[in-house]
C-alpha cells in the first residue's frame, strides 16, 4: 500500500472535501491548514489510517467525541482555531505523539489526556487554561511541554514539571503566583518569563533565569511600599492575598511578600534551632517510598486506612521541592529550611529561593556560594 499525502491548504475551502473518502486506507497525511473550514465532519473518523492531520489557522469551534476512531494518529495539529471544548475522548487517541491545541479557547484540559502514553509534544499555549490536571505527569514520553499565554493559569503542578522525561517547558506570559521550586535534572529549556506576580525565582532555575523574570518583582515593590495595589498589572495578587492555602513570608529588605508553594506547612530559618524539620515529613518520605512499588494511593479500601486525607494529598501531589544543595538533592514534601538570596556584582534585584533538607546543607551551600550571593532575612507573614 502506498503512503499518500494530500497537500490541500490554502485552497478556501469552508468544509472537509468529501473526495477525501475516495482515498481511503491510502491516506496517511492530511493539510488543510489556512482554510475556513467550521467543522470536523463525523465521517473523516473512518479513515482510521490517517496518522498526520493538520487543520491548524481554520473556524473550527468544536473537536467532536468521535475523534478516538482515528486509532493510528501520531499527530493532530489544531492550532490557530476557535476550539472551546478538549473532550476526554481524545485520551483514546493511544498513538498520538504530538498534540497542537495552541491558539484556541480551551478552559478546562481532561485528566484522560494522562492515557496518552506515546505523546511527546504537548502544546496548549494561548488558551484560557485554568488548572492543569496533575494526571498529565503519567504522560511518560512527554518531553515538550508549552503552556505560554494562559493568563488564568495560577499553578503548575510541581509534579508536571519534575517529569523524568521532560526536556522543555515554557509557561511564559501566565498567570504563575509563583513558580515551581522542583524540575527534573534531564530539563535542559525552561521558560516562564513574565509572569507578573512572581517574586523569587527557586535556585533550580537559576541557570535559564533571564532579566524578563524581573517584571514582576517591580510592582510587587510599589504595592507593598505604598500598601495599595496597582490595578493595572497585579490584579492576580487579589486570588492569594484572600487565599489561605498559600504559604508567605515577608522579605525584610524591601517587605516584599513571597509565595511559597503550595502544600507547604512549615518554613524555618537557618538560624534557628537545629532539627526542625519535622517527623511529618520523614513519614511522608517513607510512605512516598513504598508507595513506588505498591501504589495504595490508587485504592480506595488501602486509602481509607491511611493516616489523614492530607497525607495522602501530600503524596499524591508529590514533591513541592528538592534541596538546593547539589551534592543532597533530597525531596522535601511539606517543611523545608529557606534561604532567600540576591545575586551580588550584578544589578539585578530579583530574589532566589533556596530550599533546604537540614541546617547542613543550607550552610554548606551558602559558604560554597559566598562571594555570589548575598542572604536577605525574613520573616513569617501575620496572615
Ligand atoms: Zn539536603
Amino acid at each position: 500500500m502506498n503512503k499518500t499525502v494530500l497537500h490541500w491548504s490554502y485552497r478556501d475551502y469552508d468544509h472537509v472535501p468529501l473526495d477525501l473518502l475516495y482515498y481511503d486506507e491510502d491516506l496517511e497525511e492530511l493539510y488543510l491548514k489556512e482554510n475556513f473550514i467550521r467543522t470536523i465532519p463525523l465521517w473523516m473518523f473512518h479513515l482510521s489510517h490517517l496518522k498526520f492531520i493538520h487543520l491548524s489557522g481554520n473556524l473550527i469551534e468544536y473537536i467532536p467525541d468521535g475523534i478516538h476512531g482515528l486509532k493510528f494518529l501520531e499527530f493532530l495539529d489544531l492550532s490557530g482555531n476557535q476550539i472551546s471544548n478538549c473532550p476526554s475522548s481524545l485520551g483514546g487517541l493511544s498513538h498520538l505523539q504530538s498534540l497542537n491545541l495552541s491558539g484556541n479557547r480551551i478552559e478546562i484540559v481532561p485528566k484522560s489526556l494522562c492515557s496518552l502514553k506515546k505523546l511527546e509534544f504537548l502544546d496548549l499555549s494561548d488558551n484560557l487554561i485554568t488548572k492543569l490536571p496533575i494526571e498529565l505527569c503519567e504522560c511518560t514520553r512527554l518531553s515538550n511541554l508549552a503552556l505560554n499565554d494562559n493568563p488564568h493559569l495560577l499553578h503548575v503542578p510541581e509534579r508536571i514539571i519534575n517529569m523524568s522525561s521532560l526536556q522543555s517547558f515554557s509557561a511564559n506570559r501566565c498567570g504563575l503566583l509563583y513558580l515551581p521550586a522542583i524540575a527534573n535534572k534531564f530539563i535542559n529549556n525552561v521558560q516562564m518569563f513574565h509572569n507578573t506576580t512572581v517574586r523569587h525565582v527557586p535556585m533550580v532555575f537559576e541557570k535559564f533565569f533571564s532579566s524578563y523574570f524581573f517584571d514582576g518583582a517591580q510592582s510587587a515593590t510599589t504595592y507593598y511600599n505604598n500598601g495599595q495595589q496597582d490595578k493595572d498589572k497585579d490584579t492576580e495578587s487579589v486570588e492569594y492575598e484572600n487565599n489561605p492555602h498559600y504559604f508567605t513570608v515577608r522579605e525584610k529588605e524591601t517587605g516584599i511578600i513571597l509565595l511559597l508553594p503550595f502544600g507547604t506547612r512549615h518554613v524555618f530559618s537557618l538560624d534557628g534551632p537545629d532539627n526542625q524539620v519535622t517527623l511529618y515529613d520523614d513519614c511522608l518520605h517513607v510512605i512516598n517510598y513504598i508507595n513506588l512499588y505498591l501504589n495504595f494511593y490508587k485504592y480506595p479500601p488501602f486509602l481509607d486506612s491511611l493516616p489523614s486525607k492530607a497525607m495522602g494529598d501530600h503524596i499524591t501531589n508529590g514533591p513541592i521541592a528538592r534541596c538546593t544543595n547539589k551534592n543532597c538533592l533530597v525531596v522535601l514534601y511539606t517543611s523545608y529550611y529557606l534561604a532567600v538570596c540576591r545575586k551580588t556584582l550584578s544589578s539585578c534585584k530579583m530574589l532566589f529561593s533556596c530550599f533546604f533538607c537540614s541546617k547542613f546543607c543550607g550552610f554548606a551551600w551558602l559558604s560554597a556560594n559566598k562571594g555570589k550571593y548575598i542572604n536577605i532575612p525574613w520573616e513569617i507573614c501575620d496572615n
